[in-house]
């Protein structure tokens, strides 16, 4: 039996899934939420965070939520950058329990 991280990531890489942020098609994968509260998802050295936090991303839109792309003293633009990612995640998650890959 496949764990909630297979499940979820295979859902998100499926070739008929569509990116959350743009609706394409053809790239999408999953992406880690990758945030300032990273570490409260379950996130640690070498371990990933939870699959629940997890948003489906094409290529395009994935580059625009890697770690690190808004240096930390920037304290407004994390936030505003974590509610969005967030956003994503939770869209992702709703959507997966739509599918049944999450019950
Ligand atoms: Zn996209």
């Amino acid at each position: 039996m496949r764990t909630l991280e297979e499940r979820v990531m295979a859902d998100a890489r499926s070739p008929d899934n569509s990116c959350i942020r743009c609706g394409s098609t053809g790239t999408t994968c999953g992406r880690h939420y990758n945030g300032p509260r990273q570490h409260l998802y379950g996130k640690g050295r070498g371990i990933k965070g939870h699959p629940v936090v997890v948003a489906d991303f094409c290529k395009e839109c994935d580059a625009l939520f890697q770690e690190g792309c808004v240096p930390k003293a920037e304290f407004e633009k994390r936030l505003i950058y974590s509610e969005e990612f967030q956003h994503y995640c939770i869209l992702s998650l709703m959507r997966r329990i739509w599918k049944g890959v999450i019950q």
